[in-house]
């Protein structure tokens, strides 16, 4: 039998990468690989350990350390996609607070921690029948996957989608205007570092999704896989 697929969707923050993923996953019962939960798994542990993101030496060995005792491990989960633990630590809550989002931009940007992940998400798609999300999945990770997604929105978009998940989650969510500046800071980040930046491969498919729903969105991408296998 030909192998299954390698799925990659890239895109920024907010873009709804998650949601869609999760749902192209589940439809064509395809393994899930959230690659941006990695990197904050990497934040938090970096946090909890004392170190400033910023702090490249100590946050490269530490994301080392982690990969070489399989400190990581993830379960799919059928409500939140990927359950998350560290050294068997459930953080799939933990890590998806503002402060880890920006740190995970942070630590990422970082080449040794890229290169610590790399091989992790490179073996977890490697048989196919798989959907990785992330920024960089179809220029660095698998660059010959077989459909590449790139899903973006306009940024107040993304900012009013992440500002409704914060407030549904916990009373104190930031106002809509630090969740837009969030927004662009991350986008800053991560487009203009110089390592693996977030950026549409060439063969890539975009999906502005500012004016589509999520189900109209995973409708048109089931079609395309289909149209391609
Ligand atoms: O997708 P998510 O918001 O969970 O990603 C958190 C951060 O991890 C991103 O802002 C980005 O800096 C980084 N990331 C990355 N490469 C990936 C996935 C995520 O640099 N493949």
């Amino acid at each position: 039998m030909a192998k299954l697929p390698i799925i990659a969707i890239d895109g920024p923050a907010g873009a709804g990468k998650s949601t869609v993923a999760r749902r192209l996953a589940e439809t064509l019962s395809f393994i899930l690989v959230d690659t941006g939960a990695m990197y904050r798994v990497v934040a938090l542990a970096a946090k909890e350990a004392g170190h400033a993101p910023t702090e490249a030496s100590e946050v490269t060995a530490l994301a080392r350390a982690l990969v070489a005792r399989e400190a990581l491990r993830f379960e799919r989960d059928s409500s939140l996609g990927v359950r998350v633990f560290l050294d068997n630590r459930d953080v799939s809550t933990d890590i998806r607070t503002p402060d880890i989002a920006m740190g995970a931009s942070t630590v990422s940007a970082h080449p040794g921690v890229r290169d610590a992940l790399l091989e992790m998400q490179r073996q977890a798609g490697k048989n196919g029948g798989v959907v990785l999300e992330g920024r960089d999945i179809g220029t660095v990770v698998f660059p010959n996957a077989d459909i590449k997604f790139f899903l973006t929105a306009a940024p107040e978009v993304r900012a009013k989608r992440r500002h409704a998940e914060l407030l549904a989650k916990e009373g104190n969510a930031p106002s809509f205007e630090e969740t837009l500046a969030d927004v662009k800071r991350r986008d800053d980040q991560d487009t203009n570092r110089p390592i693996a930046p977030l950026r549409q491969a060439d063969d890539a498919i975009r999906i502005d999704s500012s004016a589509l729903s999520f189900d109209d969105t995973v409708r048109s991408m089931i079609e395309h896989v289909k149209s391609t296998s």
